[in-house]
């Protein structure tokens, strides 16, 4: 275990020392801006140091002994750990799950998305030079759906960490299930999947710190974070000062080649999901009102921000997860309303509230159904150990990520109990009496 936090701890140094370096491949591979790939490279290496201290202290294991036994609960791996990562976060979850299972002495195979194979490769170089010994580790790019899938149905495999979308997710889920000819253990399935979060704004909310946080939380990086804001629930004495406020902010943000310093919106992630994105686009214009349609530019895969007003609960733009750069605000007659509204999808990912109601902050503690509650302030960019990261229902199976929990799910609990109360030892056979 000493050995295996040090590689993580060393990792995280070479990463601090490329972090320019990792922040330039995460903007020209997925097209992010260095800001965000910034953050995202400080993630990767908070995952590092934060699952060493972790292993740390699992590693002390629980003993408890009474005259005459003892007990010693223990940790072991599970196996081998196969990681399929996004790539929207192509550096930090990568990474975190990657680490995840190295520490508590899995062996690894990490299968990247297709997207962002260069930055896994960028991983793999730098997990190799931080010390991981050969064979410890094995970086496998490829598709999905060929590379993935055998992998996932593999007898070797012990334990699979996903992150990625709900159908795949899903998919694995299933999969994993299936016990596979010379297959002796059961495998076991961290499935992280998507959301459709939303962010309810009442009436005593500060409207100008819910615009901004709402602004920033559905467009950051294009709308293309598993957190990101896709619907604003707004109580009805704020929600004609909110929209008009929402949409202008909207109108402000520059679209453009995330190269270009002054860019806040950037391209989506491939043309297949800009022509999925555009046809969510046109489904909401049939079914509710548009507000706006930013401009964007015509070469590249860029969809302008997106947002629709007086959008129904149940319509598609405000059910299933869009994964870009469009936002429905639907209207609330109340904060009931606004809970059930928000409530009332499959996902639990994450949420906000915008308010300055005690009563309010404390029923949405409780009742809000999301991994991850923030409120009055914006919905994305959790941090490691501070704010364990991941959702329930349709969101995903596992604990969170960044959390004290994570670890838990590499490892194999053992206990050993010993009864010490013995009338001396037997004699050996043979031995000098
Ligand atoms: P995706 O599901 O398309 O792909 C994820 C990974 O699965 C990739 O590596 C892909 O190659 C692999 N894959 C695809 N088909 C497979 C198969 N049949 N068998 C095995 N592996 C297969 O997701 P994406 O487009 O890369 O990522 C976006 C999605 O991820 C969104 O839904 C987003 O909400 C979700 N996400 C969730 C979290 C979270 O923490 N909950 C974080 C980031 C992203």
């Amino acid at each position: 275990v000493r050995e295996r936090c040090g590689i993580l701890r060393k990792a995280a140094d070479i990463m601090e020392e490329r972090r320019h370096e990792l922040n330039a491949w995460i903007c020209l591979e997925v097209g992010k801006i260095i800001p965000q790939a910034d953050a995202e490279v400080s993630e990767a290496i908070d995952f590092c140091r934060y699952y060493a201290d972790e292993m740390e202290r699992l590693d002390q294991g629980v003993n408890l002994d009474i005259p005459g036994e003892t007990n010693r609960y223990f940790y072991q791996p599970r196996g081998i750990a196969l990681v399929i990562s996004p790539w929207n976060f192509p550096m930090a979850i990568a990474v975190g799950m990657t680490v995840a299972a190295l520490v508590t002495g899995n062996c690894t195979l990490l299968k990247p998305a297709e997207t962002s194979t260069v930055i896994a490769a960028k991983i793999a170089e730098i997990l190799i030079a931080a010390g991981v010994p050969p064979g410890v580790f094995q970086y496998v790019p490829g598709k999905g759906s060929v590379v993935g899938s055998h992998m996932v149905n593999h007898p070797d495999v012990h334990l699979i960490a996903f992150t990625g979308s709900r159908e795949v997710g899903c998919r694995i889920y299933a999969d994993a299930a299936l016990v596979q000819p010379g297959q002796r253990h059961l495998k076991r399935v961290i499935a992280e999947m998507g959301g459709k979060n939303a962010i309810i704004v009442d009436e005593s909310a500060d409207l100008d710190q819910a615009v901004a946080g709402a602004v920033y939380s559905a467009f950051g990086y294009t709308g293309q974070k598993c957190s990101a804001c896709s619907r604003v629930v707004v109580l009805s004495p704020v929600h004609d000062a909110f929209v008009e406020r929402f949409v202008e902010a909207t109108r402000s943000l520059n679209v453009g080649p995330t190269d270009d310093p002054s860019t806040q919106v950037g391209p989506v992630i491939d043309a297949k999901a800009q022509a999925r994105i555009q046809e969510y686009i046109e489904q909401g214009k049939a079914e509710c009102e548009l507000a706006i349609a930013c401009d964007a530019p015509s070469e590249g895969y860029f969809v302008g921000p997106t947002v629709f007003k007086n959008v129904e609960r149940h319509a598609t733009i405000a059910q299933e997860e869009i994964f870009g750069p469009v936002v429905a605000i639907i209207r609330a007659a109340n904060f009931d309303e606004a809970l059930e509204i928000a409530n009332g999808t499959d996902y639990a990912l994450t949420g906000g509230l915008y308010s300055r109601t005690p009563d309010h902050i404390n029923r949405a503690a409780a009742e809000f159904e999301v991994g991850n509650l923030y409120i009055n302030r914006t919905i994305t960019g959790a941090i490691v150990s501070r704010q364990p990261f991941g959702g329930f229902k349709m969101s995903g199976v596992g604990s969170k990520a960044g959390g004290p929990d994570y670890l838990l799910q590499f490892l194999e609990p053992r206990h050993v109990t010993e009864n010490i109360q013995r009338q001396g030892f037997a004699p050996i056979e043979g031995a000098d009496q």
